[in-house]
């Protein structure tokens, strides 16, 4: 079976593990911080936390920026689950923005307008939590001009998207948003095997997101009690955090890894260039990558045009994987999911993120994919149509 994703793992990165595993650290020491010195810097952002996954990353910036119960998160359907239960986790409310027809991300068209219904009714969200489907970039811009028109804060879910850029910013320099969030799960564009990373430019959020992700201790002089009996043995928990560290193994692998984004990300483009040409012809909508923009491809997901096409979706993607082709579906809607739907979503609610999610197919994309199993998927496909 040819995976629809897979881990790129080289020699170098073997060696950086097994280098870590006969340190003297193995959870969170030096390693941690040379990675994520080496993230903050790579992508122009001040601050950066890693932890244990991007799912911890976003609980912990959701309570950095005060979301809580009452309050509301805003996300799109079209997308992971995390990106919505990060509200939850906090015992705030979620609601969904439909995404754009063209680019399949949040539409900047329908946030402003629900934005202005919310105002009306006096709900607006406190956090938005925008996602680069696939690894192309959201319209940061508009959607930070938007928060400071409405007063909400911007979490930027970039799991999928390190390595992208818009306008020549990068994907996590926080330029239009108050936090980031990397994932480095294996199938994502590099790996530390689990683990995310939250960047910010607001030493305040980083110092709470620092505080949370190991269980609310400090041990920092400068925010201790002056009048305690401090030493080398003293700390203090300071507010109610979690155990969210990364540990040095994984950032032994994420920053052995971290040093091939560049090349991994051009290979991406490259194959994603290859499938545009090779797929013109049939009846699918590919993926529209907006001007301006280089996307991180961690996805390659096509729609089924359905005005053209003589099968169904469900049929091709299951002809696909009789064909030994792992493709995928990236997203069913997160609102139709059963946890969501028995909190009051269904059917209808965003339009444009169901149709995606009835027509999608994630192709086979990762830097190990070479040339000819890539024909052999586009064979595949090509046969499906046939
Ligand atoms: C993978 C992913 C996550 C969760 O990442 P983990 O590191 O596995 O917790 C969150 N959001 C999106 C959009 C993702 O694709």
């Amino acid at each position: 079976m040819i995976p629809y994703a897979r881990q790129h793992v080289t020699a170098a990165d073997v060696e950086a593990v097994v280098a870590t595993l006969e340190s003297d650290f193995l959870t969170q020491g030096p390693a941690v911080p040379r990675f994520e010195d080496a993230v903050a810097a790579g992508v122009g952002a001040q601050h950066a936390v890693a932890m244990n996954s991007a799912t911890a990353a976003l609980h912990v910036a959701c309570l950095a920026l005060g979301l809580g119960r009452g309050d509301l998160l805003w996300t799109v359907p079209n997308t992971f689950v995390a990106s919505a239960n990060c509200a939850r986790f906090c015992g705030a409310e979620v609601d969904f923005v439909d995404i754009d027809p063209a680019t399949w991300c949040l539409s900047v068209s329908c946030l402003e307008e629900k934005l202005a219904r919310a105002e009306r009714l006096g709900r607006l969200p406190k956090v938005v939590v925008p996602v680069h489907f696939g690894g192309q970039p959201t319209d940061q811009e508009a959607i930070y001009a938007l928060s400071q028109r409405f007063g909400f804060k911007v979490l930027e879910d970039a799991s999928h998207s390190i390595g992208a850029s818009r306008n020549r910013e990068p994907v996590g320099s926080c330029r239009w948003a108050d936090v980031a969030v990397f994932s480095f799960h294996p199938v994502k564009i590099i790996t530390s095997g689990e683990g995310g990373m939250a960047l910010t430019n607001n030493v305040q959020l980083a110092e709470t997101m620092r505080l949370l992700r190991s269980h609310g201790i400090t041990r920092d002089a400068t925010h201790l009690d002056p009048a305690a009996d401090a030493g080398p043995w003293y700390y203090e928990q300071q507010a109610l955090g979690f155990n969210y560290r990364l540990t040095d193994i994984q950032a032994a692998l994420g920053l052995s890894q971290f040093g091939r984004l560049e090349a991994n990300v051009a290979r991406r483009n490259a194959l994603a260039e290859r499938y545009n040409t090779a797929l013109a012809a049939l009846p699918l909508r590919l993926p529209v990558i907006a001007g301006g923009s280089r996307s991180a491809f961690h996805l390659y997901v096509v729609r089924v045009d359905t005005a053209r096409a003589s099968r169904r979706r469900r049929d091709v993607l299951g002809g696909l994987r009789r064909r030994g082709i792992g493709a995928s579906l990236h997203y069913l809607p997160v609102h139709l999911q059963p946890y969501y739907q028995a909190l009051g979503f269904a059917e209808g609610y965003c339009p444009e993120a169901e149709a995606h999610g009835r027509e999608a197919i994630t192709l086979p994309l990762y830097v190990a994919l070479d040339e000819s199993q890539q024909d052999e998927v586009v064979e595949a496909l090509r046969e499906e149509f046939a």
